[in-house]
This record gives C-alpha cells, sequence and structure tokens, in this order.
C-alpha cells in the first residue's frame, strides 16, 4: 500500500503538473509500491486536475488492474514497463508537455540541457520512435505490453521523448519526477528562445549536468512547496 504522505503526494502531483502546464486533459503520474515492487499506483482514467485520494488505483507489471476494475489509463503500460525494466525508478510522469514537441520532430535538433536546473536532461534524451516497432499507421499511444517494453528499452537515464507525442520522465520519488517535468518544458521553451538567437548554443557539458542535477535534488521541497501551494487555488 502506499503511505497517506505518498498518497497526498501522489494526489499533489497530479495538480501541480496541471498548474505548471505540464499535462491539461491528458497526461498522468504514478508511484511504485513500497511494499509491493510489482504493483504501482496510479489515476482511474480522469484528468490530473480533477483527481483525488479515492482515484487511486494499483496495477501490476502487465497493466492488470490489482484494487478494481474502473476505466484506467490507455498508457499505462509506459509505466509498468519502466517499473518492470529500472529498479531504480520509484516514480513516472508522462506528459504531452507542449514545448517539448517540436523537438520530437525537427530533424537535427536535440532537446539538450542548458540551464542549470535542468541537469537531469543530460547529455541529450533519446527520441523514441514509435514507427520501428509498430509499423507506420499506429496512434502512437503506447497501449500494451510490447510497446511499453519497446519505449522501456529506449529510456536514457531519467527521460525519453515521444516523436509527434509527448515525454516520459522517472524519479526516485514522486517529487523528483515532478521537478523534472515541469523543467523539462521549462528547458524546452529556453532551448527554443536560445535558438532563435544564435545556432552556437551552449549546452552544460555531462558534468555539469550531473552536478547541477545533484545540487538540485537537495532543493526539491522548496519548488513542490510552492507549486503545492500554487496548485490548491485552482
Ligand atoms: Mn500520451
Amino acid at each position: 500500500m502506499l503511505t497517506d504522505a505518498m498518497k497526498q503526494d501522489l494526489v499533489d502531483a497530479n495538480h501541480i503538473l496541471y498548474e505548471r502546464g505540464v499535462v491539461d486533459g491528458f497526461g498522468h503520474v504514478s508511484a511504485r509500491d513500497p511494499d509491493n515492487p510489482d504493483h504501482f499506483w496510479i489515476s482511474r482514467n480522469l484528468a490530473p486536475a480533477m483527481v483525488a485520494a479515492q482515484d487511486l488505483m494499483c496495477f501490476d507489471l502487465d497493466g492488470n488492474p490489482v484494487t478494481d476494475d474502473r476505466r484506467s489509463y490507455l498508457e499505462r503500460f509506459i509505466h509498468a514497463e519502466i517499473y518492470r525494466s529500472r529498479p531504480d525508478v520509484r516514480s513516472v510522469v508522462h506528459s504531452h508537455s507542449p514545448s517539448i514537441i517540436p523537438f520530437t520532430v525537427a530533424k537535427g535538433v536535440s532537446l539538450r540541457p542548458m540551464c542549470h536546473m535542468c541537469g537531469f536532461l543530460r547529455s541529450a534524451p533519446p527520441v523514441f520512435e514509435i514507427r520501428e516497432s509498430a509499423g507506420d499507421d499506429t496512434n502512437l499511444l503506447i497501449s500494451d505490453s510490447r510497446l511499453g517494453s519497446a519505449l522501456a528499452r529506449s529510456l536514457g537515464g531519467h527521460s525519453v521523448v515521444m516523436r509527434g507525442h509527448g515525454l516520459t520522465v522517472v524519479g526516485s520519488t514522486i517529487r523528483q519526477a515532478v521537478f523534472r517535468s515541469v523543467y523539462a518544458e521549462v528547458n524546452a521553451k529556453l532551448q527554443m528562445q536560445a535558438m532563435a538567437l544564435s545556432d552556437d548554443v551552449i549546452y552544460l557539458t555531462e558534468e555539469e549536468a550531473d552536478t547541477c542535477s545533484s545540487t538540485m535534488d537537495g532543493q526539491l521541497d522548496r519548488a513542490w512547496n510552492l507549486w503545492k501551494q500554487a496548485a490548491i487555488q485552482i
């Protein structure tokens, strides 16, 4: 079972991701069960801003519901297969973060960390191309275990961008996965602005990225508490 604190964080995470513009009617956030690593918790099929504690459901790593059979997210297999393949991951956010999407389709350009809040992006998140797994007539959704597994295999350090679709970010806590999701969107906006000014943009080195990332991991609660308060006003 989720602890009461984790349940509260998972509900808050849904609201924060909406308030910060990372998700809208779509997108989802999950947490691995602290008692059973083969189970994870995520809302029933609902817009994130509408999620309350009673909407959380438990799933196994095949994407089957454990607690009840209310309608679930089509793309829950993203979460299931990442938890299966990455024991270090305890929270996953999947979004259609709008400023990320141009970087998934513009050839010759990669999302790369360019400010100190975004070191978790490391060298550049890989781009998942669903055509390589499922041909050229899909709906682009990760709607079964096979596609979830393909996406999980392409996950870089902490994130993967999905061509024509969005972003999936992982963390060792709910708060870290949310922080990374918010700042991936920030980095994408800043990178587009910098690229409009110059074709020679300076990015973080991998060493800077790792150092910045571990520094920011000690500061997550400051941002979380602010975002939580702002989200309550919605
Ligand atoms: Mn999606």
